[in-house]
C-alpha cells in the first residue's frame, strides 16, 4: 500500500491533474480507485470532500483512509492514467469558509480568550463552538471586527511541513497529537495551526467574514458564520427580504423594525377591542334570546345553531345566556366536524357534562366539561340539529 501524494497539500489552487491508477477495489456503491497522487480533498477535519470527475466520470465520494485517499466511483475505470477535474466553485467556497474559520477562531482567542473546540462546514453555513456559554454581543462584534481587519490586510497564508517533535515546541493555537510529518498553516501574525485542509493563499481571498447567529448551550457558544461568496449571497438575500418588507409597509428599509413594533401594538389593541365588542354583541344577543325563550320549571332553554366560522361567537353567547336567571344554552356550530356548547346558570337543574356525554355517545364526537358548562366536537354536521333536540329532551 503506497501513500497517496496529496497535491492539495502544497497547491490548493490546483483544479486539474493527471495521475496513475495504482489499484481498484470493489465497493458496495461501485469501485474504489486508488491513485499515486490526487488533488481531490477527502472529507476530514470539518471540511467536506471535493466534487468532480475522474476520467470524465463523476466522483461519488472521496474518502480519507489515513495513508491513502480512496476515490469512489459507480464503476471501474479503464486504462491506468487518468485526469482529475475538481468542481472548483465548491472547492473555492470551502477554501474561503475554512480559512475564514482559522481567522475567526484566532480572532476569538486573541480578542477574548475563547478557544474553538469544534468546527463544522455545512452546505449553507459554517459553525465553530467556543469553550464558554458567556460570549457576549460585544465580544462577537470585536472578534468579527478583528477577523475582517485581517482579511483587509491581505496577509499571506503559508503552508509548511515539520517533524512532530519540532512542532511540540511551537506555539500552536491548538496542540496536535499528530505523529510523523505535521502540516502547519500559518496566517501571518495571527494564527499557527496544524491542519490538513485547503486554504486560500492570502487572507483577502476569504472575503467578508460575517457572524450570522449565536446560540449558547451546555457550556459552549455555537457561532454560525459565512465568508466570501456565501457572505455576499446572504447579504443579497437579506437585502431582498428587507426590501420586500419595506415595500409591504410602504416605508424605507431603516423604518421596518419601528413599523413592525407599531403595527404589532395596533393589532394587539384592535384584538382587545374586537374581543370586547364580540362579548357585548354576544351579551345583547343572549339577553334577547333568553327573553324570547319560554320559561319551564324555572329554566329558559335557548337552542341555537351558528355557522361554522362563528365558533368563538357561539361560545361567548352560550356563556352570556348562562348569566341570566334560569338560562340554559344548547348551542351548535356547523362545520366538519361540528361543535356543541352547553351552558347554564350556576346551580341549574341539569348536569350538562352528563347531557353532553349522552349526546355524543348517540351522535359521535368527543368532549367534556363541568356541570354548568360543557363543550364537545367531532359529530357529523348533518346530525347537529338532532343532537340539539336530543340534548333538550334530556333536560326535562
Ligand atoms: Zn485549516
Amino acid at each position: 500500500m503506497a501513500q497517496t501524494q496529496r497535491l492539495y497539500y502544497t497547491d490548493s489552487y490546483l483544479k486539474e491533474f493527471t495521475a496513475s491508477i495504482l489499484r481498484t477495489e470493489d465497493d458496495p456503491r461501485g469501485a474504489r480507485v486508488y491513485l499515486d497522487r490526487t488533488a481531490f480533498y477527502p472529507d476530514s477535519g470539518g471540511q467536506p470532500s471535493d466534487h468532480g470527475e475522474l476520467a470524465g466520470v463523476r466522483l461519488l465520494d472521496v474518502v480519507d483512509e489515513g495513508e491513502e485517499v480512496a476515490h469512489l466511483l459507480a464503476s471501474r475505470l479503464a486504462g491506468d492514467a487518468v485526469q482529475g477535474n475538481i468542481d472548483w466553485a465548491r472547492r473555492f467556497d470551502h477554501m474561503q469558509q475554512h480559512t475564514g474559520q482559522h481567522i475567526l477562531s484566532a480572532a476569538f482567542e486573541r480578542s477574548a480568550g475563547y478557544k474553538t473546540v469544534s468546527f463544522h462546514l455545512a452546505a449553507e453555513i459554517s459553525t465553530i463552538d467556543l469553550d464558554s456559554d458567556r460570549v457576549g454581543a460585544q465580544q462577537i462584534e470585536a472578534a468579527e471586527e478583528l477577523a475582517n481587519r485581517v482579511v483587509f490586510e491581505n496577509r499571506p497564508v503559508t503552508v509548511s511541513f515539520h517533524a512532530a517533535a519540532e512542532v511540540q515546541k511551537l506555539d500552536l493555537r491548538k496542540p496536535t497529537e499528530r505523529e510523523g510529518e505535521v502540516r502547519l498553516v500559518e496566517i501571518e501574525g495571527l494564527d499557527l495551526s496544524a491542519c490538513g485542509g485547503t486554504h486560500v493563499s492570502r487572507t483577502g481571498g476569504v472575503g467578508n467574514i460575517n457572524v450570522r447567529k449565536v446560540e449558547r448551550a451546555k457550556g459552549l457558544t455555537r457561532v454560525e458564520f459565512v465568508c466570501g461568496g456565501r457572505a455576499l449571497r446572504r447579504a443579497r438575500q437579506d437585502f431582498s427580504i428587507l426590501s420586500e418588507a419595506a415595500r409591504g409597509f410602504s416605508t424605507g428599509l431603516e423604518n421596518v423594525p419601528e413599523m413592525i413594533a407599531k403595527l404589532t401594538q395596533e393589532l394587539r389593541e384592535a384584538g382587545k377591542l374586537q374581543q370586547k365588542m364580540s362579548e357585548e354583541l354576544a351579551e345583547s344577543e343572549a339577553a334577547q334570546l333568553w327573553q324570547q325563550a319560554t320559561e319551564k320549571n324555572g329554566a329558559r332553554v335557548v337552542r341555537r345553531l351558528f355557522e361554522s366560522a362563528e365558533s368563538k361567537r357561539a361560545k361567548l353567547t352560550a356563556h352570556a345566556i348562562s348569566k341570566h336567571a334560569g338560562g340554559v344554552a344548547l348551542i351548535g356550530v356547523k362545520g366538519t366536524p361540528a361543535a356543541l356548547f352547553f351552558a347554564q346558570a350556576p346551580g341549574g337543574r341539569a348536569n350538562l357534562s352528563d347531557v353532553l356525554k349522552q349526546t355524543l355517545a348517540k351522535f359521535g364526537g368527543k368532549g367534556g366539561g363541568s356541570r354548568d358548562f360543557a363543550q364537545g366536537g367531532g359529530l357529523p354536521e348533518n346530525q347537529i340539529e338532532s343532537a340539539l333536540s336530543f340534548a333538550e329532551s334530556l333536560l326535562s
